[in-house]
């Protein structure tokens, strides 16, 4: 394996990095820096992993 550093050329507007944090109403959410959140209503509840899903897809999916 090679160390590999991160090239800081423009900001990375083509890849997420979203976060996945836990609500006070004791569900988890995650949120993106490019305004993108799974919480689209509260009332929704999810698991960690429900949440930690939502963001993997969104990290996969490219900015346009
Ligand atoms: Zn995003």
């Amino acid at each position: 394996m090679t160390t590999t550093t991160r090239r800081r050329v423009h900001p990375d507007l083509a890849h997420h990095h979203p976060r996945v944090t836990r609500t006070s109403r004791g569900g988890w959410t995650w949120a993106c820096d490019c305004g993108g959140a799974s919480a689209r209503s509260a009332a929704a509840r999810l698991t960690w992993h429900q949440a930690y899903v939502g963001a993997l897809i969104h990290s996969a999916s490219i900015a346009p």
